[in-house]
């Protein structure tokens, strides 16, 4: 039996890549679920079309998400912070100025993501052991998995798709006025190293009239009613389904030993604490950087000796659109990502800086008007003159140019063990962002926006969730580093699958390439005696 921890998207990459090998499969998994009141909610809602919905349930799943100027405190999901409970308890960590948390729930972070995915240039991969040539069948794979809405243009000259019917979702207005204007000034923009097209994201569209696909609703950012945004739950139901696949919930994975040909696994119930052996002759840990970090350190009894989780920094630029777009609280729209701009300018990084734009959402409107009230402006006129001109950016750097975090495993007087994460922070952060407010203003004109600096927003580290590299792959792996196969020095039955092996964090989102890394880890060690 191969065992996989986790059942976030990198843990359902490598599952089905073992199964496809004709393996045996256990998934054990933490697996905290959705409150029942609030799955009873969504699945209501999920039967009605929105002009149907009964308010009171809606504002059950809009409940506790708020949003300020410095963008979304904690993503919730229909209105509960499950994805992130019960952490303290089963992976206890201490936190100083790190905006990263681990998740224990069935579908891990794929609850509350953003669904923006594009693969990896070879360009942005110094010092991998690997080229995005040997990641790109995995791609396929794995998009297979998730879908993808997206458009053939000019992004896939350097950005392949990976598949060849992407869905088509419609952009807002306040995107098609943005894009309008960019394919315009194309030639000038690229010339100055911006390259755009539509938002590659997980949300399923329509294919015809009559088929399911995104409605539009507006609820992307409180959680699709339909569960249109791609889960990995929802691949984990498939897996269920295969006769050499168990799914093993509400175990928590603590640490892991080997021995000649099989792998010792040790976990604890998760409701009753109760403790736990078992073997298999591979384990991959598929349980997010910050749980596999610990697990590795813990089974290899390395205590206070620091590894250092790479992260992609995040950051918000608000752009003002120069024509505004009417009524756009009324529009029916999507509120994921609209756009994608790729910049490439060695004067601000020798790696692709890569920009998501968002148009109107409920959320933003929260925001300005959250803003406007402080500086006690005629509210709802500003609010709308306001709504109807705002984008928000979310930038990200490759993580060789953003800050760090010193990821040491302590042990207390009582024996008690926690993860210590510390930001380091990367003092060139602050002007490589001023250099990309500072080119999306010289290029305002072209683009039909102007950035706001005085409102850009530097997140602390591991806010992205683009975060990793605690066990970086390389070709001659030394100590807390992994071969290609992301077995951790020492490690010869046990494989780290998800971001922790990444030896460098681009800026082009994390997702996609992590679960296609696993998917290729998997196929490459199936045959593994
Ligand atoms: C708000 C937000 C927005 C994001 N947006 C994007 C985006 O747009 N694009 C993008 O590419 N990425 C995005 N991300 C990041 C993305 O969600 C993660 O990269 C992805 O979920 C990582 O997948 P994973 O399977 O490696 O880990 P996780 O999703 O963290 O899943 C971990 C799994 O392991 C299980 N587990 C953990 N510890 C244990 C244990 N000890 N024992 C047993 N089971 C355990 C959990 O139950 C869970 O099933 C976003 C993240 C957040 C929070």
């Amino acid at each position: 039996m191969h065992c996989v921890v986790g059942s976030g998207p990198s843990g359902v990459a490598c599952a089905q890549a073992l199964l496809q090998k004709g393996l045996t499969v256990r998934m054990l998994d933490a697996g905290l679920t959705l409150e029942p009141a609030r799955a009873r909610a969504v699945e209501k809602l999920g039967v009605s079309a929105p002009a149907d919905w009964d308010p009171q349930l809606l504002a059950l799943l809009k409940e506790n998400m708020t949003s300020t100027a410095k963008g979304i405190p904690q993503k919730l999901v229909y209105g509960s912070d499950f994805p992130y409970r019960a952490t303290e308890r089963h992976v206890p960590c201490t936190f100083e100025g790190v905006g990263l948390r681990p998740s224990l729930a069935l579908g891990g972070l794929s609850n509350v993501w953003g669904s923006a995915m594009m693969p990896y240039l070879d360009s942005d991969l110094a010092g991998w052991p690997i080229k995005s040539a040997q990641l790109s069948e995995h791609y396929a794979a794995v998009l297979q998995m998730t879908g993808l809405s997206g458009r053939k243009d000019d992004l896939a000259i350097r950005f392949p798709l990976h598949t060849d019917d992407p869905g088509n979702l419609d952009l807002s207005r306040q995107a098609r006025t943005l894009l309008s204007r960019m394919e315009r000034n194309k030639a000038a923009l690229n010339r100055n190293g911006i390259e755009f097209g539509a938002a590659r994201v997980a949300i399923r569209a329509k294919r015809a009239p009559d088929q399911p696909g995104c409605v539009y609703c507006g609820m992307c950012m409180y959680g699709c009613p339909y569960g249109y945004i791609y889960n990995s739950a929802s691949t984990l139901e498939e897996l269920k389904r295969h006769e050499r696949f168990t799914y093993q919930p509400d175990t928590v994975v603590t640490s892991f030993s080997e021995s000649g040909s099989d792998v010792t696994i040790r976990a604890h119930e998760r409701v009753t604490g109760k403790t736990l052996e078992l073997r298999a002759v591979r384990l991959y840990l598929a349980a997010g950087v910050i749980p596999t970090t610990r697990m590795v350190l813990e089974s290899n009894n390395a205590y206070d000796q620091t590894v250092w989780m790479k992260d992609s920094q995040y950051f918000l630029i608000p752009l003002l659109l120069s024509r505004r777009a009417r009524n756009v609280p009324q529009e029916a729209l999507h509120t994921l990502s609209q756009l994608f701009l790729e910049i490439f300018d060695p004067e601000i990084s020798p790696y692709a800086v890569h920009l998501q734009v968002y148009s109107y959402s409920e959320l933003i409107g929260q925001a300005i008007r959250q803003s406007l009230a402080r500086f006690g402006l005629n509210f709802d006129f500003a609010a709308r003159q306001l709504e109807e001109r705002m984008l928000v950016v979310q930038g990200f750097l490759h993580s060789d140019q953003s800050s760090k975090i010193a990821t040491t495993l302590r042990r207390d007087a009582a024996g008690r063990s926690h993860l210590e994460l510390k930001a380091e922070l990367n003092p060139a952060v602050k002007s490589t962002v001023r250099k990309v407010t500072g080119k999306l203003m010289r290029q305002a004109a072209k683009l039909g926006a102007l950035p706001v600096p005085p409102m850009v927003e530097i997140a602390e580290p591991g806010r992205s969730y683009h975060s990793g590299g605690t066990f970086p792959m390389r070709q001659e792996p030394g100590v807390f580093e992994s071969d290609t196969l992301g077995r951790p020095h020492g490690w010869r039955r046990v494989h780290a699958v998800d971001a922790a092996v990444l030896p460098g964090i681009p800026a082009t989102t994390i997702t996609l390439s992590v679960m296609a890394n696993a998917h290729r880890i998997a196929s490459e060690s199936a045959a593994l005696m």
